[in-house]
C-alpha cells in the first residue's frame, strides 16, 4: 500500500536536471482544445506537464 504524506520541508527533484524546483514556470497554450498551460523547469527549461482544461495534471 502507498500513502501520501504531506511535506512542506523538502523540495520536489526535476526529472531531467535533478536541481530542486522551488518555483514552476508556465507557458499558456491556447488552440482548439482550448486554453492549456505548459510547465516547465526553471533550471532545464525542460516540460514537466501539461494542465488540462480543469485542473492539474502532471501526468505523461
Ligand atoms: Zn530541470
Amino acid at each position: 500500500m502507498i500513502t501520501f504524506n504531506k511535506r512542506d520541508d523538502i523540495a520536489p527533484i526535476c526529472p531531467h536536471c535533478k536541481k530542486e524546483i522551488t518555483n514552476i514556470l508556465y507557458q499558456e497554450l491556447k488552440g482548439d482544445l482550448g486554453k492549456r498551460c505548459i510547465y516547465f523547469c526553471p533550471n532545464c527549461k525542460a516540460s514537466l506537464g501539461l494542465s488540462h482544461r480543469k485542473g492539474l495534471t502532471f501526468g505523461w
